[in-house]
């Protein structure tokens, strides 16, 4: 098998501080693990914006439709705001969703034991909670048509958008909230809103349709999505995989996520239909932003993105093994009390930056050989 391929797109703001870490373990891996890949980087967002007048070139496109897997850090930042909507940094990220046709979106939400004081919730309710949401990410209210403002006869406006699913959209997430359970738990709980919106009923039919057909063996359950909601914050235990539209999965997945305490710790991955090498098209990438209130500081927390790329070896390299580890070495250096400044209340001792946490989970990468 060839070198697996990654592309680099940093991006804006505290993207670059966060994946000089990233690469610093990727490089650590093809020291350490024997496992090399042929790294390439270039530029999207604002940073694309500046170089190219746009926020993704053609050429950077190609690219990424090319590698085995992309990384990506963060894009925006005041600069840009008042730039036309066609070139604003976030165009280029949403260029890369849509023309990879990434219509899988994975958004773990794990609570470490060393950070179960820092949610909002009861430490009993979030400690040893591991849960993954499958977003749908490339059809939905966000895309279907008729779509617009409109003026009506009676002098009045009108806004619509349209939710919108056709039978493969809604089987091919499914099939991949399935095969990510059958990994895990074996459990999925699909949301919808069956009860007032006719392509809720679809989506139901459907996910139910791939179950009997084709994974009878994981255990499926359904749940409209604002019962889905209570439930996320009351026991989010209860849940293995949830498998979900694009709008309920926007809002469920923020939802989840803040459970788990800082922005600064949750990583995502999109994932594509399968290419010629069996592996799926895929973007790995930190949740949060490009954080310009703290960018150049070195303040920022690397493990969202960090996690990003552990993501990248589980299911692009197929490599659950050196995932657990590097996710076992995030998980050791917050038991020994290492924080950068997010992830500490204002009485909570002296953080430590960007670089110095970069080092301790190098070091428990070394100690875990
Ligand atoms: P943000 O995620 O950049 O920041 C929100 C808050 O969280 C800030 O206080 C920030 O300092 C903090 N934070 C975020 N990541 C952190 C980290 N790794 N370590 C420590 N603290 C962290 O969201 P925002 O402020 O709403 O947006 C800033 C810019 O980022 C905007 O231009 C926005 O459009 C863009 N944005 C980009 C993405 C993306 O690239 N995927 C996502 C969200 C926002």
């Amino acid at each position: 098998m060839n070198t697996p391929s990654l592309l680099i797109l940093a991006g804006d703001g505290i993207g670059p501080e966060v994946m000089d870490e990233v690469k610093r373990i990727i490089t650590w891996y093809g020291k350490k693990r024997d496992m090399e890949f042929d790294v390439t980087e270039d530029l999207v967002g604002g940073v694309a914006y500046d170089k190219h007048g746009t926020p993704l070139t053609d050429e950077t496109m190609a690219k990424a439709q090319e590698v085995d897997a992309v990384l990506l850090g963060a894009v925006g930042g005041p600069a840009y705001d008042d730039l036309d909507f066609s070139v604003k940094p976030e165009r280029g990220l949403l260029r890369l969703r849509k023309e990879m046709d990434l219509f899988s979106n994975l958004r773990p939400a794990k609570c470490f034991d060393a950070l179960a004081d820092f949610s909002s919730l009861k430490k009993e309710v979030v400690a040893g909670l591991d849960i993954m949401i499958v977003r749908e990410l490339t059809s939905g209210v966000y895309f279907g048509e008729p779509r617009g403002i409109f003026d009506l006869p009676n002098g009045e406006r009108e806004g619509i958008n349209t939710q919108r699913y056709t039978t493969s959209e809604i089987r091919r997430v499914a099939r991949s909230a399935f095969e990510l359970a059958r990994k895990r738990s074996n459990k999925v709980c699909s949301m919808e809103k069956a009860n007032v919106m006719e392509s809720g009923v679809l989506w139901r039919e459907e996910v139910t349709w791939v179950h009997e057909n084709e994974y009878p063996d994981v255990e499926l359950s359904h749940m409209y999505a604002d019962a889905g909601a209570m439930q996320l914050v009351r026991w989010p235990k209860q849940f293995d995989v949830i498998v979900t539209d694009n709008l309920f999965g926007d809002l469920l997945s923020d939802t989840a996520a803040m459970l788990t305490g800082s922005l600064g710790m949750l990583p995502s991955a999109s994932l594509g239909v399968p290419m010629e090498n069996g592996r799926p098209k895929a973007m790995y990438e930190p949740v949060h932003g490009s954080a310009p209130d703290i960018t150049g500081q070195g303040k920022a927390n690397p493990i969202a993105c960090i996690l990003s790329f552990a993501m990248a070896l589980r299911y692009s390299f197929n490599d659950g093994a050196e995932a657990d580890r590097l996710e076992a070495a995030v998980e050791k250096v917050l038991a020994d009390g290492a924080r950068t400044a997010d992830l500490l209340g204002p009485e909570d001792g002296t953080p430590i930056s960007t670089t110095e946490m970069g080092d301790a989970i190098l070091a428990a990468l070394d100690a875990s050989l």
